[in-house]
């Protein structure tokens, strides 16, 4: 089957989906975007998905392109196109086209380049992954300081993947100039302290709000689970009892291991594995 791409108000064969060569977000990562979970034909959380999306717009005022209900029927029509019925759906906005210029202020008559993109996971072998649990390496966090806007300036995620890929982990969980976690390359980090607390970092402009974040606290205060919103060093995740990413498309993933220490006893924790498995009852389901 030809995968078909959104891009500018067309749905085009993957091959000849293409931007212009001097888009903003190709000269200057001057882009946003948003990935959201595609689970047994429904959209999970767009509601929060689009809140953000319109945030990070607003934050380096790149005009809305389009309203809500057209963000809709462009995501679902590339999700119908595409035949997905569990995977994610990729959205990107940047500024538009323009001769290459740093300055943004005088491009006020710019029209945002909109691209959507469906894709199919096999969820089976993801879940069967998930129970195992997956490694992180330790990475430096080099990124800026707004790490609260959900870019595509990627660059310094791709090298700390590529640098956990060494070592054979699936992710990089980034630290601070203190040694603090900020969280993961494309995931939120989380532990269970050696006292058994839930951890994870508070929300500020070092990291990403994520929706996976922000859904499972609503499912911390549901069960009446307690959460500590703290910063946590490496040392302190490798002495954890549990540690866990979270992300649209990798969910809850349990860690069990940080460089070269195995948390707990090696395996998935229970809790987290429970978090796993409620996750998506209290998670917005909407249907294509
Ligand atoms: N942090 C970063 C840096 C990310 O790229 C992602 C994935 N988009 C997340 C956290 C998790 O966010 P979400 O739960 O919204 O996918």
């Amino acid at each position: 089957m030809t995968r078909t791409v959104y891009v500018n108000g067309q749905y085009l064969p993957w091959g000849q989906a293409a931007v212009h060569a001097e888009d903003r977000g190709f000269q200057f990562g001057d882009a946003v975007y948003e990935v959201c979970e595609v689970r047994d034909g429904h959209l999970i959380d767009e509601t929060r998905h689009m809140d953000r999306l319109e945030r990070s717009l607003g934050e380096l005022k790149i005009p809305l392109p389009m309203a809500r209900t057209a963000w809709a029927r462009v995501m679902r029509e590339t999700i119908r196109r595409n035949r997905v019925r569990d995977g994610s759906v990729y959205l990107q906005v940047s500024r538009g086209a323009r001769p290459r210029d740093f300055l943004i202020s005088d491009a006020v008559d710019m029209v945002p380049t909109v691209v959507c993109v469906a894709r199919s996971a096999n969820r089976a072998k993801l879940e069967a992954a998930a129970i195992v649990g997956i490694g992180v390496r330790s990475v430096p966090d080099m990124r800026w300081g707004r790490c609260d806007i959900k870019t595509v300036m990627l660059l310094p995620a791709t090298m700390a993947k590529e640098q956990a890929k060494e070592i054979g982990a699936k992710e990089a969980w980034l630290f601070d100039e203190k040694g603090f976690v900020t969280e993961g390359a494309s995931s939120n980090a989380w532990i269970v302290d050696s006292a058994g607390k839930l951890v994870t970092r508070p929300a500020s402009t070092e990291i990403l709000r994520g929706v996976t974040r922000t859904t499972l606290i609503d499912l911390l205060k549901r069960d009446g689970i307690e959460l500590v919103e703290r910063a946590f060093t490496v040392a302190e995740a490798k002495a954890a009892r549990e540690a866990f990413t979270t992300s649209a498309t990798a969910l809850v993933t349990p860690v069990v291991r940080i460089d070269d220490s195995a948390i707990g006893n090696g395996a998935p924790g229970m809790l987290t594995l429970k978090l796993r498995s409620h996750f998506h009852e209290v998670a917005e389901a909407a249907a294509l």
